[in-house]
């Protein structure tokens, strides 16, 4: 894979620090350390100045909390690749998803509000829309402040979430779908959207394996 000094996509800062507030939780401080040296981006680790937001202050380093389109899509995929490499596959995976669940709350937090999540007209849906509705107003702040790019297709049994330009599995090549830090992210979401309740989401397609999208699939029926 080529570094490109100046990568053409990017995702706002504030996502950045969203996602490494995700990886923190679930890493610890050190161990998100370790990550981000062995990414090439100890930048994020200390160096910068603090900031001033709504989330908490312990973590000064991380990206500023803006909508400057400053994390780029490179950044996100190297540390992906350092948590494979320095956990396994296979436990660098499981971080991975879990890391994605943790970094959907910082994200609700932050965006919830803008993207009308607790509003009583949403949370008064049934299910069966409230989930379709969901996953078109996430995709929405995606494709509106960020580089990548989401379409949802939604049918009788399933919601796939098309992601057609994918900053997880960025310029990687794999035989196994990669992008398990959104599949963490979406399981989170729909637990929080149906107010606890699991689904199967899997990655059905990857960019990453020759796909045209990173496709994952949520079974419109909840396990328990
Ligand atoms: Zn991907």
């Amino acid at each position: 894979m080529s570094i490109d000094a100046s990568p053409a996509y990017h995702l706002p800062n504030s996502m950045g620090r969203i996602i490494l507030l995700g990886m923190e939780e679930i890493l610890g401080k050190d161990g998100l350390k370790s990550v981000l040296n062995a990414s090439g981006l100890p930048r994020w680790s200390g160096g910068l100045p603090g900031w001033s937001g709504g989330l908490p202050r312990r973590s000064g380093g991380y990206p500023p909390d803006d909508m400057h389109l400053g994390f780029s899509f490179e950044d996100l995929s190297q540390l992906q690749v350092a948590l494979e490499d320095l956990y396994g596959a296979r436990s660098g995976r499981g971080l991975a998803l879990r890391s994605g669940r943790a970094g959907f709350k910082f994200g609700l937090r932050q965006f919830g509000q803008q993207l009308g999540l607790n509003e009583v007209s949403f949370r008064l849906l049934p299910m069966s829309e409230k989930l379709p509705q969901g996953a078109e107003l996430l995709a929405g702040l995606f494709n509106q402040f960020s580089d990548e790019r989401v379409r949802v297709e939604t049918c009788e049994t399933h919601i796939l979430w098309h992601i057609e330009r994918c900053p997880v599995c960025w310029g990687r090549e794999s035989y196994e779908p990669l992008c398990h830090l959104a599949v963490g992210l979406l399981q989170e979401a729909l637990y929080w959207v149906s107010g606890g309740k699991n689904f199967i989401v899997e990655e059905i397609a990857c960019i990453a394996r020759g796909d045209p999208a990173c496709t994952i699939a949520i079974d419109r029926q909840p396990l328990d």
